[in-house]
């Protein structure tokens, strides 16, 4: 997190009962709630509330007084509308909505912000498949490639130049003629008004049916690849007046944070799962399984210094001990998951699941495999539901 955004969770650190783990509120009684919302809400957040029968994180089925005791987040804060368009013709901010839609116009200059497909775009494309029967149907996969001369959007029709080029399976000068003429009537020949000799081939395509609006005729072509757009806007993200880069990850304050009341179940006492909260308050998988296995580091101090507040203000546990104990807990996912499951308690449940990951690295690995390394392959072998993925993966059919 940068350090502006640290110093904007700073002041909700000064309000007594109000603790900040990795970037979330952690409230100890109501008044520190009311204040902590009150705050959040005069920086300029929308405050969701999970009580909400209407709200997302209410979970069907789950009764309010689950929902506390569990320890779900009550409350989610998040900055609305921060998301801005810049036109690249004019410079100015503008609405996102339809931005990246072809031939969409910027509301301020009247420039176009996107063009999906532009002329000179070669266009790899395949027709719709005709159920003829159903394995011919499914057998067909071949395509065309063609160069674009103009897209005409109001009546919903690509003209291409007539010379035919490769498809990523179809290619040949023969074959791809003969694949034109497999669908004849799916596309017609036009001639140029001003120069009969020119002749295009002009086939349905429009954005209604790419998108498969309701009441739209179904799709004739479907496109595979297209070599060129037209991008002539900026996504950016605006906060008090200044615009950031979507992607650079400057933005100055959280986008959103979680609201958790611990009163509803703090402290929580030493248990054989109790490590599995320490790892989710700093979001992160407590799950050994899901880890590189060769000692590759996944976690680090200040990750352990985060969980060590948790471990001080909601739980039973000795955290001046943790301080100590922490900064010598291994750094890698197995082991320090681990480490920390032991601190919590002397018969820690650790999950461990097979990961069909695990497998892979183990086939693609250069050099021997670790101990560990090894028994997470054979683990995740074994394991049905893993070994289902990854024959989906290799393209076996069971
Ligand atoms: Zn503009």
């Amino acid at each position: 997190m940068r350090e502006a955004a640290k110093f904007m969770l700073a002041q909700f650190e000064e309000i007594d009962g109000v603790i900040v783990i990795a970037g979330d509120l952690y409230i100890k009684n109501q008044a520190a709630l009311d204040i902590a919302l009150a705050k959040l809400r005069e920086i300029g957040y929308q405050v969701d509330d999970s009580r909400d029968p209407e709200s997302c994180s209410r979970q069907d089925g789950t009764s309010i007084e689950t929902m506390e005791k569990n320890g779900y987040s009550m409350w989610y804060a998040h900055l609305k509308d921060i998301r801005r368009g810049k036109c690249k013709s004019c410079g100015q901010l503008i609405s996102t909505a339809g931005i990246r839609c072809h031939g969409h116009k910027c509301e301020k200059c009247g420039a176009v912000t996107y063009r999906e497909i532009v002329n000179g775009s070669r266009v790899r494309f395949s027709f719709e498949k005709k159920a003829v029967s159903d394995t011919e149907e499914q057998s067909d996969w071949r395509d065309i490639t063609m160069v674009v001369h103009h897209w005409d959007t109001k009546n919903g029709y690509i003209y291409f130049y007539p010379r035919l080029l490769d498809g990523y399976y179809c290619k040949g000068q023969e074959k791809l003629c003969k694949y034109l003429d497999d669908h004849r009537d799916s596309w017609q020949e036009i001639r140029s008004i001003k120069d009969k000799r020119v002749r295009f081939i002009r086939v349905k395509y429009s954005h209604q049916q790419r998108y498969g609006f309701k009441g739209v005729e179904a799709p004739v072509i479907r496109v595979s690849d297209n070599s060129k757009h037209f991008w002539n806007h900026d996504i950016v993200e605006v906060w008090e007046g200044k615009e950031y880069d979507e992607f650079f990850g400057n933005f100055p304050v959280p986008q959103s944070l979680s609201i958790y009341e611990a009163w509803h179940w703090a402290p929580l006492s030493s248990s054989p799962t109790l490590h599995r909260k320490l790892f989710s308050s700093i979001h992160q998988v407590s799950d050994q399984g899901y880890y590189y296995q060769d000692g590759r580091r996944a976690f680090d101090e200040r990750m352990f210094a985060e969980m060590g507040k948790f471990v001080r203000h909601f739980t039973s546990l000795d955290a001046d001990l943790w301080d100590i104990k922490s900064r010598r807990f291994r750094l890698d996912g197995p082991g320090g998951i681990e480490d920390v499951a032991n601190f919590c308690h002397p018969r820690s449940e650790v999950m461990n699941r097979p990961n069909v990951g695990n497998i892979l690295i183990g086939l693609t690995k250069k050099g021997p495999l670790t101990e560990r390394e090894m028994a997470a392959v054979v683990d995740a072998a074994r394991d049905d539901g893993q070994r289902d993925i990854l024959m989906g993966i290799f393209g076996k059919k069971k």
